[in-house]
């Protein structure tokens, strides 16, 4: 059963209060909240386990190898990747892009190739791309959106050539809340093309479990700390044909078979591409992230996210001088709107003093913002644990900050 309050008792920060007021946390698509059993875990590494990994004969060196090669299962299995050698512990979605760039790029995109990626991405699946074309003379391509901030799928197939080395997009947008209708788009790129796919899954994975064989993506990219889990951790999931045809990213300890002056053999798998010492307590920290969301489970989430999402809307429609970017059918819980004759950031300082933590600014995905001839937004993204009470109290004091603002 989904028991919001035993859920809430689950994450400490949510019961501090900001400038005098209880938390409101509505800022989840920068960052989530960390349930007990996420802080549990990274104490108890830090206290009994705390080693590293893979080079150590050692009992501690041994438990934690174990424990790191265990959560790299856990991962492969929540996203369904065919196996755990196919996922890559990386710092985040925006390392995990830069690591396809650099490796296929080098591998497979040269003078007059093209890159397509959409107007709607976050800056972290746009400059890779600007970067790597640059560098090679290659050409960067984007899908449009219309004015309800969905993909113009129509224009996909127009934008695919036998030019096209790779499709990047997100499954959702952090400004939007858009959920790409993925598999139909990878299906349309397979028919019209062979270009490899990446989706950048920074925002869908709090809120759904992407299953990367059902969706036939090549590259799959996410951060631990959207996901409830700790920073400085993130994914890639790569098909394994890809992991054996590229290089490494970056070199070092970690990533070689056998090291002489003269030369270095690589390792095979993901190994290869995680060099130094990793983010150990990140790794087990997210399988630990996976399981309690698990354990909740998202038919559950899912439902109490709508439930927030559609109340909201309804209740920030009512208030006037609103308006609402991004009203497509398949939508996440992340609403995006601004205040008529107000900066985002005015309505977001005031609403601080009320307790209310939300995000205003472009939210790194500018070309968004350009196309809807806007500086920015206010971002108000719901979480699993939050309520609608605190709705009523973000609607109360967002009243207030307009009646001091207009
Ligand atoms: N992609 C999307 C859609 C995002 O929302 C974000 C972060 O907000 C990123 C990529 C970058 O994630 P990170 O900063 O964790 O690397």
């Amino acid at each position: 059963m989904f028991d919001i309050q035993k859920i809430r008792n689950d994450f400490p920060i949510l019961s501090r209060t900001v400038n005098g007021k209880p938390l409101v946390y509505f800022d989840n698509g920068a960052t989530a909240q960390k349930p007990k059993a996420v802080i549990d875990t990274l104490t108890h590494y830090y206290t009994y386990q705390n080693s590293n990994i893979h080079r150590g004969v050692h009992t501690l060196s041994r438990e934690i190898t174990t424990a790191y090669e265990e959560a790299r299962k856990t991962i492969q299995l929540h996203i369904n990747a065919k196996q755990p050698g196919e996922i890559i512990f990386t710092r985040g979605t925006t390392e995990s892009i830069n690591l396809v760039a650099h490796c296929f790029g080098k591998l497979n995109v040269s003078e007059g190739d093209e890159i397509l990626i959409t107007q709607m991405e976050h800056h972290s699946n746009i400059v890779p791309w600007q970067q790597l074309c640059e560098e090679r003379k290659a050409v960067l391509k984007y899908v449009p959106i219309n004015e309800e901030g969905e993909l113009k799928l129509d224009q996909i197939p127009l934008l695919l050539s036998n030019k096209t080395k790779l499709v990047a997009f997100t499954h959702i947008s952090n400004t939007l809340g858009t959920i790409n209708p993925v598999k139909e788009i990878i299906q349309t790129i397979r028919s019209h093309s062979c270009a490899a796919v990446l989706i950048d899954g920074a925002q869908a994975v709090p809120h759904l479990k992407p299953d990367v064989q059902e969706l036939d993506c090549d590259f799959y990219a996410f951060s631990g700390h959207k996901l409830f889990g700790p920073t400085g951790v993130g994914i890639l999931y790569a098909k394994s044909e890809w992991l054996s045809k590229f290089g490494p990213y970056q070199t070092g300890g970690g990533t070689i078979k056998t090291v002489s002056m003269e030369k270095t053999e690589f390792a095979e798998g993901p190994l290869k591409f995680e060099a130094g010492t990793p983010h150990i307590e990140g790794g087990i920290g997210l399988a630990a992230a996976i399981n309690y969301v698990n354990a909740i489970g998202f038919v559950d989430i899912q439902k109490h996210e709508e439930n927030l999402m559609h109340y909201a809307t309804k209740r920030l429609t009512e208030i006037g001088h609103i308006r609402i970017y991004g009203s497509s059918k398949h939508k996440t819980s992340v609403i995006a709107f601004n205040v008529i004759g107000a900066h985002p950031f005015d309505v977001g300082t005031l609403l601080d003093k009320y307790g209310i933590a939300i995000r205003s600014g472009h939210h790194c995905t500018q070309p968004l913002c350009q196309f809807y001839n806007i500086p920015g937004t206010i971002r108000a993204s719901f979480a699993f644990y939050n309520t609608i009470e605190e709705i009523d109290l973000f609607i109360e004091a967002l009243k207030k900050s307009i009646r001091f603002l207009l």
